[in-house]
């Protein structure tokens, strides 16, 4: 088995795909068939896919007054029972991630799994509650991945851009203007060598272009005004789509596809690392796609994405991967829902609106993970499937699930859950699922972290 192959399915990040491919090496002397057993264990056979999630115990939304009064009233106010519950936790929660931070890796810089994204967690926590204790923490954090920068990767979630980013933002509401505008003009001068590609730069979320774009709409969100104009994301997407319609030809693809993007000589599909989460930002407002390209260019490449739904409505985690095995924002439909449903706002098509419910059948189903609570592979991540059909329809039902699975959430721990490698992180770990509790206190709101606009 290739070890690609091994990887795609279990994880969606550069330093899982390195440990999974030392481990691959350390048995390469193994038996092929044997090899191919272990590492199949927990992945692929059919026993392993049922037991990925957890079987859901909730009962589902059925549309009674009973069913949700306790949680939220007609206009989806949180009740202050459950407000209060969730802040409890959240609290609860916090102590417990200072603790277990104590023994983090003090030179991770990134949003994904390191400091950043524990000041990223602190500065939507002052957002929210509105304490100023908060962005300090978050001052503080950012400072020691201002420290310890990669100097490598570009993107928000695991490169430069993210510490800078949020930095920026922090450093704004603390008044300090100087070094809130050094943040930003060190953010912008990455921008020339993502619009150019240097050294093979991929397209996706977590190491590639859109990945920094993600790190530039996150200032002009959180400044409240276009701090950075609009053209630079134009620029992007132009270099997206170039590289878009390169690949497709070169792979003869055009046919299918006009569009097409690839990762480790993987046609990933999912939020984190495929075509889903290009062109969910690819048909945004005001980044220049315009509606001849939308039209002849981004339609169809979603389009064929739309094709390779399995029969139970999950997506394949890559093309011409025929295993419904993963119920991940980063490999199926908890991340390709946001695609779904922006394709309903600009093409009026209903049929996306069908598959992206379709989505959130999958997730109330298959949605609580034994991989834990987290944001990327986890119960709070698939959540924020929920809360984006809850915003796009405002009906009862997905507001209800987010809170069901708010409650599962709160139960952290005590499911038999595998511990993540990063524990307290915010795409692994407990700051997301910490991060997901707070946005459920004003759904209409909420966003799932560097992604989602
Ligand atoms: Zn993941």
């Amino acid at each position: 088995m290739p070890k690609n192959k091994v990887c795609r399915k279990s994880t969606c990040s550069v330093l899982q795909r390195k440990r999974l491919s030392r481990i691959v090496s350390s048995i390469a002397s193994y038996p092929r068939n044997r090899l191919q057993i272990d590492i199949e264990s927990g992945h692929t056979t059919r026993r392993n896919m049922e037991t990925r999630a957890l079987k859901n115990p909730y009962a589902d939304y059925d549309g009674s007054p009973a069913c949700t009064q306790y949680l939220f009233d007609p206009h989806g106010k949180l009740t202050a029972e459950f407000a209060g519950r969730l802040s409890s936790k959240i609290s609860e929660l916090l102590s417990h991630m200072e603790h277990g931070l104590k023994s983090a890796d003090p030179r991770d810089c990134s949003g994904y799994t390191g400091w950043t994204g524990i000041a990223l967690l602190y500065l939507h926590l002052s957002n929210v509650f509105g304490e100023t204790s908060f962005l300090q923490r978050a001052l503080d954090y950012v400072s020691r991945s201002l420290q310890c920068l990669t100097r490598r990767w570009v993107t928000f979630l695991c490169g430069d851009a993210g510490p800078l980013a949020v930095a920026a933002v922090v450093y704004y509401r603390l008044q300090r203007r100087q070094e809130a505008d050094e943040c930003l003009s060190r953010l912008l001068q990455l921008h020339r060598s993502v619009v150019m590609g240097k050294g093979s730069l991929p397209d996706e979320l977590l190491y590639g272009r859109i990945g920094y774009l993600s790190s530039l709409v996150f200032i002009n969100q959180q400044f409240e005004e276009e701090k950075i104009p609009m053209q630079y994301m134009q620029q992007i997407c132009e270099a997206i789509l170039a590289s878009g319609e390169h690949l497709s030809k070169k792979r003869r693809y055009q046919e299918k596809t006009p569009l097409l993007y690839e990762w480790y000589q993987e046609y990933y599909v999912g939020a984190a690392h495929g075509l889903t989460g290009i062109y969910y930002f690819l048909m945004q407002p005001g980044f220049g796609v315009g509606e001849e390209r939308l039209l002849r260019l981004v339609k169809p490449s979603v389009d064929y994405v739309c094709q390779l739904k399995f029969p139970s409505g999950n997506f394949p985690p890559c093309i011409g991967d025929s295993r419904d095995l993963l119920v991940h924002w980063c490999h199926g439909s908890p991340g390709v829902i946001y695609m779904l449903l922006q394709a309903h706002k600009v093409y009026g098509e209903e049929r996306y609106f069908v598959d992206a419910l379709q989505c959130g059948e999958v997730i109330w189903q298959r949605g609580l993970l034994k991989k834990g609570y987290g944001l990327c592979h986890g119960a709070a991540g698939n959540a924020y499937g929920f809360l984006a059909l809850y915003k796009h329809t405002r009906d009862p039902k997905h507001l209800y699930r987010a809170c069901k699975f708010a409650e599962w959430c709160m139960d952290y721990g005590k499911h038999g859950c595998r511990t993540p490698d990063t524990p307290f992180s915010l795409f692994e770990g407990m700051a997301g699922t910490i991060y997901f509790l707070t946005d459920l206190l004003q759904p209409l709101r909420s966003k799932f972290p560097a992604f989602e606009m």
